[in-house]
C-alpha cells in the first residue's frame, strides 16, 4: 500500500541516475528522490581516468545529464547529503542532517569504495592521489604542472589508463604491480603480458611482483623504495588498487556478502528495497555464481532493470552479459562476459596488428572475450555468451567465417 508516493534512490552514479530516468520515462506518477553525498551534478566516472584527466573533456562533458534533466517536477535531487540510516520498518531513510525521508520503494545504488593504502593515508603527503570522484581527478589536474614523474601503485585497468593519459600529457610514468603479470586475474597471463608490453613499448616502466615499502619525503613524496630494492625519485604517487564494498549502511538489515545480495529482479532480502550497480551482488545466469560487477554498462542496465521491477514487481529478470571497455594508448579494449575460469583460449585476428579477439572457453562454450580494436564484435559475442552454446573452435579462430554464421550454426547443433 502506497503511503509516501515516492521512490528514494541512494546514490546518483550511473545506476541511480539511469534508474531515475527509467522511472520517469515509464510514467511513474509519484516523486523520485535522488540523493548523493557528492556535491557535483551527477557525472560519469570513466572519463575521469581518460579524457577528463588528459584535459580533453571539461566539467560539462562528464555530466550524465544536463541540469534541466533534474528540473522535472517529479524529481528531487539532493546533493551533498549522505544517507546515514535505513529504517525499513517505517520505510524511511535518515540523512546526515537528521532529515527523515519516506519511500514506497527504495533503491540502493551506492557504488563501491576505493581501497586505500593505510600507511600512506597516515602520512598525509600532498602529492598522493586516488581516482574515484571528480574532485579526485581535478586534484591531479591542478597539480599536474608540478609532476614530472608519476609513480602508480597498481597495474589494474584504472592504473594503466592513468599511465597512458599521463604519458600523453608528457609525464614520465612508472607502475608498480604486486602480481607477476598485470591484469592476469581477469585476462590470463598471455593477454596480461600483451597489454603490459604495449605500455612498455610506449615508454612506461612497469615493475611486477614488487610493491612499494617506503615513501620518502616531507610534506610531499620525493622517493619511493620497493620490496625488491628499487629506488625511484618521483613527484607524485597515484594509488589504483581497486575497490570494494562495505555493508555499513545495510548491516543487520539486508543480506550482505561482498555486496548487497539481490535476486534476479534486483530486489534485496527485504521487500521493496532494491539494489543495483557496483554495490549489488547477483546470480550470473551463465555460471550460476553470485558475482558483483564493477562496470559502467552493468550499472546502467541493472539500474534500469531495478526501476522496471519497482514499477512492476518481478517483471524483468536481469540477464545482461557483463561488458566493459578501457582505452589505453591506441588500444580500444573491450571485454565481454565474466569467466572466473576457462579451459581454452582461441585467437581470432592478429595480435601483431593489434586487431584481434581472444575468446575464453569453458567446455567448448564461449564464456568471455577480450576484444582489441574490433568494436563490432561486441554485440555478436554478447549473444554467443548469452546463448551458452557449444561452438566450432576452428571456425571461431577463422576470421573468414563470420561470427553471425558461427552463432547460427551453434544454435542448430545445440
Ligand atoms: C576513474 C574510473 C574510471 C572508470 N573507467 C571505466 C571504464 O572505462 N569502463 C567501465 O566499464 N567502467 C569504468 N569504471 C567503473 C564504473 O565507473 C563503475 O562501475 C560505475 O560508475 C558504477 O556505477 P554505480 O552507479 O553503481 O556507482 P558509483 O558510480 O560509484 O555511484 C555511487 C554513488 O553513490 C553515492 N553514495 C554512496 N554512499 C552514499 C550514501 N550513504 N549517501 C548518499 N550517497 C551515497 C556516491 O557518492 C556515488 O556518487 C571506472 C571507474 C572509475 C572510478
Amino acid at each position: 500500500m502506497s503511503t509516501y508516493n515516492q521512490i528514494v534512490i541512494i546514490g546518483a552514479g550511473i545506476a541511480g541516475v539511469n534508474a531515475a530516468k527509467t522511472l520517469l520515462d515509464n510514467d511513474y506518477e509519484g516523486k523520485v528522490v535522488l540523493i548523493d553525498r557528492d556535491e557535483n551534478l551527477p557525472y560519469d566516472r570513466p572519463p575521469l581516468s581518460k579524457e577528463y584527466l588528459a584535459g580533453t573533456m571539461d566539467n560539462d562533458g562528464i555530466l550524465l545529464h544536463p541540469e534541466e534533466f533534474y528540473r522535472d517536477d517529479r524529481m528531487e535531487l539532493l546533493l551533498g547529503k549522505s544517507v546515514t540510516e535505513l529504517r525499513p520498518d517505517k520505510k524511511t531513510v535518515i540523512l546526515n542532517d537528521g532529515e527523515e525521508i519516506g519511500w514506497d520503494k527504495l533503491l540502493i545504488t551506492t557504488g563501491s569504495k576505493l581501497r586505500r593504502l593505510q600507511p600512506l593515508d597516515e602520512q598525509n603527503f600532498e602529492n598522493v592521489f586516488y581516482l574515484k570522484t571528480q574532485k579526485d581527478a581535478s586534484r591531479v589536474q591542478e597539480q599536474l604542472s608540478s609532476i614530472n614523474h608519476l609513480a602508480i601503485i597498481g597495474a589494474g585497468f584504472i592504473g594503466l589508463e592513468v599511465a597512458a593519459s599521463m604519458l600523453a600529457a608528457g609525464k614520465q610514468v612508472t607502475v608498480f604491480e604486486a602480481a607477476k603479470t598485470p591484469l592476469s586475474r581477469v585476462l590470463g597471463e598471455d593477454m596480461g603480458t600483451y597489454i603490459a608490453e604495449k605500455h612498455r613499448a610506449k615508454g612506461i616502466e612497469i615493475f611486477t611482483d614488487d610493491y612499494i615499502t617506503q615513501f620518502k619525503g616531507d610534506s610531499s613524496i620525493r622517493e619511493v623504495e620497493t620490496k625488491n630494492g628499487i629506488k625511484l625519485a618521483c613527484d607524485g604517487v597515484l594509488v589504483g588498487i581497486g575497490v570494494s564494498t562495505d555493508g555499513l549502511l545495510v548491516e543487520g538489515i539486508l543480506d550482505f556478502d561482498d555486496g548487497i545480495i539481490v535476486n534476479e529482479f534486483c530486489e534485496t532480502s527485504v521487500a521493496d528495497i532494491y539494489a543495483a550497480g557496483d554495490c549489488a551482488r547477483w546470480t550470473y545466469p551463465i555460471s550460476g555464481e553470485k558475482i558483483r560487477i564493477e562496470h559502467w554498462d552493468h550499472a546502467m542496465n541493472q539500474g534500469a532493470t531495478a526501476a522496471l521491477n519497482m514499477l512492476q514487481p518481478n517483471s524483468q529478470p536481469f540477464t545482461t552479459i557483463p561488458y566493459f571497455w578501457s582505452n589505453q594508448h591506441d588500444l580500444a579494449i573491450q571485454y565481454v562476459g565474466h569467466p572466473t575460469t576457462w579451459d581454452q583460449t582461441v585467437l581470432r585476428g592478429s595480435m601483431e596488428d593489434d586487431t584481434f579477439t581472444m575468446f575464453y572457453l569453458l567446455e567448448n562454450k564461449v564464456v568471455g572475450a577480450l576484444i582489441v580494436n574490433q568494436p563490432t564484435n561486441v554485440l555478436p559475442i554478447r549473444r554467443l555468451i548469452s546463448q551458452s552454446v557449444i561452438v566450432n573452435t576452428d571456425q571461431l579462430g577463422d576470421e573468414k567465417v563470420k561470427l553471425k554464421q558461427i552463432i547460427k550454426q551453434a544454435a542448430v547443433i545445440n
